[in-house]
């Protein structure tokens, strides 16, 4: 590819190996994460049709050092059969008779891959006409034969380093410096073919911080990016412990830490000894995340999940493996500062689950629309009397064709789906219209209690959505008790205290639900305007046979009476459960042994039994189950 008619060998004299490359270039910006590295790995690529010329120049460049140089002949050209070369560069003769030089440029313009990659364009003679169209066309340079091996060398060096650094550009994270989504896809992509050629195995892991929104609404911006940045380094220092190096190093086989979106991040682990490795990994990054972050003046806790999908095992293709990785980290239990359940490998099952759950989601779309929900009602059975005190209204789903469906099976995807907040609406309205209507029919129950999602607690139309709820029913406050559950007022700041406040106004009652599974801190509960506390079903069903749970109840009980509470206890099934909180002193109580939830025709039913006759009349004890 000499200079027509000169001699191979003078044309380029004075052959020196390139200079290093200067500080920051680096030929392959992926796998080295932005570390220096010899630009003589780069990949050239030799494009000419007189392939005596052509070996001469490839020859010329190992001998100064390019060990990734290849030809390939005009008429040979494809773009599937260039980029499965590789090429960092690709030198280009335009003096082709069985190929057109321009037209190769055009096809490489035309492919996503290739039209990063700069074109050299050698040419017999310096023409302005060719040197324009071949830089119109996408050439980088134009140099004109004979060259001379210094300016070809630096030419060549100059050509890779500005390639070098827009790859690093468009391939790395600004805020954190790591390899973006679009490197992790390109080596994903790698790992991926060398997993299926040598039969080995690898990972994808995906990482998450949990409530990141919520976390990144009260921090701010700034504050946010701060603690990316940490927690990107606290993940590389993980990474390190397990073992499997961290994303510094030039081996193809290392592990790689990405970042996508938010505070989403991505370890490529391509080269495993068996799936149990990546447990091995995701345990040393999640360790590392238990300590508190100091960004902007805060002590930050935050938790984590992590999803791990398996290659080749899992797919062998990288937008299915990226998917199964969120998936399972999705299903990953958070990992509080004491539990470390937030690690989960993708199954078969899981997806299995998700679809489900992805089907369950789109009907309950079209649920509330059709009135396929009812409300049940449990009675609240005061302890001393045995009489019906009030009642709890829970939510069922009349499924078209799964029949009755517990909230287990539907609120925690309604909370995801972020339907709760129209369902709770709805469940508040129905259960204030039918009091309403039990009321015009003489049946006066003392009080209704309404399960409150944390979602709508953030919600400061709460208020509004009670006090209408209340006024379509003609109802006053007092016919109606808030459950709300401690983890949703525990996180919560200013705004749902004042909220609770203005609620409580309304002569609405508060009541503290499942009490005893969260922090259950009774001084904490004192900021909270809480009538009413009720303990977990859990402490219930043991208190009987365990002298520590009924010691415990005891406790708890005599704790919130002293702040003025009322304790009610859920879950009573049996008459030794009733007298253990008979002698706890607790006030009220729910369970089987007195009723379940019944349907609203039915629970009217047993209000006509048990309520009083007549106006001031006695109540009827209820009958236990069984008696
Ligand atoms: P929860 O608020 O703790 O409601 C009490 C649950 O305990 C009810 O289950 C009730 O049927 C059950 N239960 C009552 N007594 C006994 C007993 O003696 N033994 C046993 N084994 N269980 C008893 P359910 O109706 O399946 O509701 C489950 C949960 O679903 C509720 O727990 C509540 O957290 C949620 N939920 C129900 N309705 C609504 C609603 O309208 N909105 C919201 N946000 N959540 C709701
Ligand atoms: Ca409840
Ligand atoms: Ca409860």
């Amino acid at each position: 590819m000499m200079g027509r008619g000169a001699r191979p060998g003078t044309v380029v004299s004075a052959v020196s190996a390139p200079a290093p490359a200067p500080p920051g270039v680096n030929a392959d910006p992926l796998r080295s994460g932005g570390a220096e590295q010899a630009p003589t790995a780069a990949g050239i690529v030799v494009i000419d049709d007189q392939s005596p010329e052509a070996s001469l120049l490839a020859d010329f460049l190992r001998g100064a050092g390019y060990r990734r140089v290849a030809t390939l002949s005009g008429c040979a050209f494809t773009v599937q059969a260039l980029e499965e070369a590789r090429p960092d560069l690709v030198l280009l003769d335009l003096g082709m008779t069985r190929a057109d030089a321009f037209e190769v440029l055009r096809c490489m313009q035309a492919d996503r891959v290739l039209r990063h990659v700069p074109v050299i364009v050698l040419a017999a003679q310096d023409e302005l006409a060719s040197r324009l169209h071949a830089f119109e066309v996408g050439a980088a340079d134009f140099l004109v034969k004979p060259l001379d091996a210094g300016e070809f060398a630096r030419r060549l060096r100059n050509a890779l380093a500005a390639k070098a650094y827009r790859g690093q550009v468009t391939h790395t994270d600004p805020l954190t410096g790591l390899p973006n989504r679009e490197s992790l896809l390109l080596l994903l992509d790698e790992a991926l073919e060398r997993a299926l050629q040598c039969g080995t195995v690898g990972a994808v892991m995906q990482f998450g911080l949990d409530r990141f929104d919520q976390l990144g609404d009260a921090l701010g911006p700034a504050v946010s990016d701060e603690l990316l940045q940490a927690v990107s380094q606290r993940l590389l220092a993980g990474l390190r412990d397990s073992g499997v190096a961290g994303q510094a190093s030039a081996s193809s086989a290392t592990a790689v830490l990405t970042r996508g979106s938010g505070d989403e991040f991505t370890v490529l682990l391509p080269v495993l000894e068996g799936a149990d490795g990546a447990a091995v990994v995701a345990g040393r990054m999640i360790e590392r995340m238990a300590a508190p972050f100091a960004v902007g003046g805060y002590e930050v806790f935050v938790s984590c999940r992590v999803g791990t999908a398996v290659f080749p095992r899992d797919s062998a293709d990288k937008d299915m493996l990226l998917k199964q990785a969120g998936l399972a980290r999705h299903c990953a239990g958070n990992v509080g500062r004491m539990s470390s359940r937030g690690f989960k490998f993708y199954t078969d099952e899981l997806n299995a689950q998700s679809l489900q759950r992805l089907g369950v989601e789109r009907e309950l779309h079209h649920a509330l629309e059709r009135d396929e929900f009812r409300v049940y009602y449990q009675a609240k059975v005061d302890v001393a009397s045995e009489c019906l005190c009030g009642a709890e209204a829970l939510v069922r789903w009349q499924h078209p064709w799964r029949g009755l469906l517990d909230p287990g099976e539907f609120i925690a995807v309604a909370e995801d789906a972020g339907l709760i907040v129209r369902l709770g609406e709805w469940v508040l309205r129905e259960a204030m219209r039918q009091t309403a209507a039990w009321q015009r029919s003489g049946l006066s129950i003392p009080q209704v209690a309404v399960n409150v999602s944390s979602q709508q607690l953030q919600r400061a139309e709460l208020y509004d959505e009670v006090r209408e709820a209340l006024g379509a029913a003609g109802l006053g406050g007092s016919a109606l008790c808030l459950e709300l559950t401690e983890s949703a007022i525990i996180d919560s700041g200013a705004q749902v205290t004042g909220t609770l406040e203005a609620i409580k106004r309304l002569g609405v009652q508060l009541s503290l639900d499942d009490f005893g599974t969260g922090y259950s801190s009774l001084t904490y509960l004192r900021r909270f305007p809480i009538d009413e506390i009720k303990i977990d079903r859990s402490f219930v069903s043991d208190c009987d046979s365990n002298a520590d749970s009924s010691a415990i109840a005891a406790a708890i009980i005599s704790m919130a009476h002293a702040l003025g509470l009322r304790v009610v206890t859920e879950g009573v099934e049996t008459a030794e459960q009733l007298e253990v909180m008979r002698d706890s002193r607790a006030d009220a109580l729910q369970g089987y042994l007195f009723a379940r939830p019944l349907s609203a025709d039915d629970f009217g039913a047993l209000l006509a039994m048990a309520l009083p006759k007549t106006p001031g009349g006695a109540a009827t004890p209820l009958p236990r189950a069984g008696g």
